[in-house]
């Protein structure tokens, strides 16, 4: 904490709208304007979840990027537990529905849809997407994602899920221009920090939250290798410890008025 745009996120009077907690790896809890949000739930066997984070009061969105086991461990479980709104890509949900989700909307890339007031836009990543049964047998899953949500106020927030850097990175930023930017850095899976810095001059987000790195030994990438580029981009990296809760304010990102 301290850099003056997390002070401003805390501060702003529309701080408390949209709140993101990290519960390791790419899991993300998010709370905006009463719904509560899992990005790739994979909870508890997920090393770096704290055990007073796994249980949900409820969950009203999940979102699903791919079918590795690091993604979607305890979708199913959840699905059954708590009746989400979930969000996949077409192979994916029917795999989970076939499982026992009730209540999948699935989709594709380039799609748009709106989900309990947010809305969602599935784009590319550059990953595999096999999802290992019980008997340890992989099946095709559909194809890795991202994901871009808008808020209900207007901030947007790409959720990268595991993906190398690719150049549509820069069609991302173009349609879409989020402002917060969840990347993977932890390297050996998914791209490390070189790559991700590439990402930061791709897509120029305001503020870069580092996910998918510290989980196990291989996955080394550390936020401090990505800040230095980041910095000089303006971009800010915002680290977050596992059960960490932080506010993003959508007043923050308002567009400053033009001064004549
Ligand atoms: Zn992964």
């Amino acid at each position: 904490m301290g850099h003056p745009i997390e002070k401003e996120f805390e501060e702003g009077a529309m701080s408390k709208e949209i709140e993101v907690t990290w519960l390791g790896h790419s899991t993300f809890r998010i709370e905006a304007a009463g719904k509560t949000i899992l990005i790739d739930p994979w909870v508890m066997g997920n090393p770096m979840c704290p055990d007073n984070q796994k249980k949900f009061d409820k969950i009203d969105v999940m979102l699903c990027t791919h079918g590795n086991g690091d993604h979607i461990g305890d979708a199913v479980a959840l699905c059954k537990r708590h009746q989400p709104k979930v969000i996949g890509i077409f192979e994916l949900c029917m795999w989970l529905g076939k499982k026992g989700a009730k209540n999948t909307s699935p989709m594709n890339k380039g799609g748009t849809q709106t989900v309990e007031g947010l809305r969602v836009t599935m784009v590319h990543a550059d990953h595999s997407c096999g999802i290992q049964e019980d008997d340890g047998s992989i099946i095709y899953g559909g194809e890795a994602v991202g994901y871009v949500i808008e808020f209900p106020g207007g901030l947007k927030l790409y959720h990268a899920g595991d993906t190398n850097v690719f150049g549509d990175m820069h069609i991302i930023r173009e349609l879409y221009a989020p402002e917060v930017a969840m990347l993977p850095i932890g390297d050996h899976f998914t791209m490390g920090p070189r790559e991700a810095a590439y990402a930061c001059q791709l897509l120029r987000p305001k503020v870069v939250i580092p996910m998918h790195f510290g989980t196990f030994p291989m996955l080394t990438g550390r936020p401090k290798d990505l800040e230095k580029v980041a910095e000089d981009l303006g971009i800010h990296v915002m680290e977050m410890k596992p059960g960490e809760r932080k506010p993003l304010s959508v007043a923050q990102f308002a567009p400053v008025a033009k001064v004549s």
